[in-house]
């Protein structure tokens, strides 16, 4: 091997490592992202687009906005809802449908969100919850309305006035009397058989 060749090889290989050392120097000092769970537990907040599992929130008077119309059930690909309900009187006499209890099965549910979708209340979402291991399946069937809970009560609406009434329309110019109107000129029309004067 000649020197030139010796050399060369050896400061190729020396650069290399710096580049190495480069990247490692780098990366040394950039901030982390990896979490340390589950060290940082109580500090450890998951993105708001997490979903973890459905719940229903429910208001501080213990009412929740389901009104049992089951589309989310209809919409849920593998059975994971099962919504229960019972139809009752209303003070006007009419029949109402009302929530007695709504299933969730956690174990199923494979998160896709079209129960959320279809829900025409915005009645359920997804909490950002992750740590949903137990023991025995039968716990990752939840029952997402509590106990006592209703669905709120909607205010009626009041009903919009009616338009105010439009201004009436001008009235119509009155047409001209007869003996107003001018008469046109008659048109003398010379009579033929009438002599001309020279
Ligand atoms: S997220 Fe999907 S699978 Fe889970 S309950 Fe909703 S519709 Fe069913
Ligand atoms: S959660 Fe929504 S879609 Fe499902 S039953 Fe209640 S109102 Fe209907």
């Amino acid at each position: 091997m000649s020197n030139n060749n010796y050399f060369s090889g050896l400061f190729s290989g020396i650069k290399s490592l710096l580049v190495g050392l480069g990247v490692t120097m780098k990366e040394f000092f950039t901030r982390k992202i990896t979490e340390q769970y589950p060290e940082n537990r109580k500090e450890l907040k998951m993105f708001d687009r997490f979903r973890g599992r459905l719940v229903m929130p429910h208001n501080e008077n213990n009412e929740h906005k389901c009104i049992g119309c089951g589309l989310c059930q209809m919409a849920c690909p593998n059975g994971s809802i099962t919504v229960t309900t019972e139809m009752l009187d209303t003070e006007d006499g009419k029949k109402k449908r009302s929530l007695v209890k709504y299933e969730y099965d956690l174990g199923c549910c494979m998160f896709c969100e079209l129960c959320i979708t279809a829900c025409p209340q915005g009645a359920i979402e997804f909490c950002t919850d992750f740590e949903n291991a137990v023991f025995d399946r039968s716990k990752l069937v939840q029952q997402l309305n509590k106990p006592g809970s209703k669905a709120v009560e909607k205010k009626p609406v009041p009903k919009p006035a009616a338009p105010a009434a439009k201004p009436a329309a001008p009235a119509a110019q009155p047409a001209p009397k007869a003996t107003e109107v001018a008469a046109p000129a008659e048109k003398k029309e010379s009579n033929p058989e009438t002599p001309t004067t020279v």
